[in-house]
């Protein structure tokens, strides 16, 4: 059998594998646009799921659903192995960032309620992960306002994305993430930001599920943050913070990768 043959052969026992395994994901094969994580090009990626925001229109938040830095609504999911845009902007940087280690370095790196992730950066050969999470399963059982049991300067690198929302003193989180990381180490700080305020928006009155919902656009989050709000936040706790968006990455790198071209990745110091 000719070479050509055997490599269509190849390629169609693949596809009928990968289509044996979800046909669901039929209409997404392809390889216009790449997923980061799971390393299968994709036609589209999927749109958000529809019960992720519909509480935002049954509860009326009151901020514009397209306000909102780093989320890419049309392109949210991978079909395959369903991580979201953020997730692939951090797999994109991170590659980005480790690049050229030498053979048997190792960074420690700190992962703050794990996401899908975990599984890509568990296999990566530079780092020596960790997770840390005070309510879900992890290496390690931690209130990231007291992470006591990491010493000062423990992590190379940490990832705390869409946790401080959630924290009511966001401010010693930031202070205690500052503590464990080793001078020179760098993190990856991630909250949802909506760019149709100029202030961080913290109101102690608001405590209701629908009020939450409404002005901090989740049932669970005790605050909105705006840009300026969040970078001072993380300045005052003695970050150095750079923002890297489109510029950094690409206008194709991002429409490749499903990122939309207001994404800002926050990268701490
Ligand atoms: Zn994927």
């Amino acid at each position: 059998m000719s070479k050509n043959v055997l490599r269509i052969k190849k390629a169609v026992h693949s596809f009928l594998k990968e289509l044996r395994s979800d046909p669901h994901r039929l209409p997404y094969m392809g390889d216009k646009h790449y997923c980061p994580i799971c390393k299968t090009g994709v036609n589209h990626f999927r749109t958000i799921d529809y019960h992720l925001i519909e509480p935002a229109d049954r509860y009326q938040m009151v901020y514009p659903m397209f306000s909102f830095e780093t989320m890419n609504m049309f392109a949210y999911s991978c079909p395959r192995c369903y991580s979201n845009d953020r997730d692939r902007l951090y797999a994109l940087y991170i590659e980005q960032r480790l690049a050229g280690t030498p053979d048997g370095k190792k960074y420690n790196l700190l992962d703050i309620a794990p996401s899908l992730l975990s599984g890509y950066l568990r296999a990566m050969p530079q780092l020596n992960y960790r997770s840390a999470d005070l309510y879900n399963p992890a290496d390690d059982k931690v209130d990231i306002t007291d992470m006591n049991i990491y010493e000062d300067g423990r992590f190379d690198i940490f990832i705390c994305s869409h946790v401080l929302e959630h924290i009511k003193d966001d401010m010693k989180a930031m202070r205690e993430l500052r503590r464990v990381l080793k001078p020179g180490g760098w993190g990856i700080a991630m909250v949802p930001i909506t760019n149709a305020i100029e202030e961080t928006y913290e109101n102690d009155a608001i405590t209701t599920d629908a009020d939450r919902w409404k002005y901090f656009g989740q049932d669970d989050h005790v605050r909105m943050y705006s840009k300026k709000g969040f970078v001072g936040n993380l300045e005052k706790a003695g970050f150095k913070v750079d923002q890297l968006g489109v510029d950094h990455f690409g206008r194709d790198v991002f429409d490749r990768h499903g990122i939309h071209p207001r994404s800002i990745l926050y990268i701490v110091s």
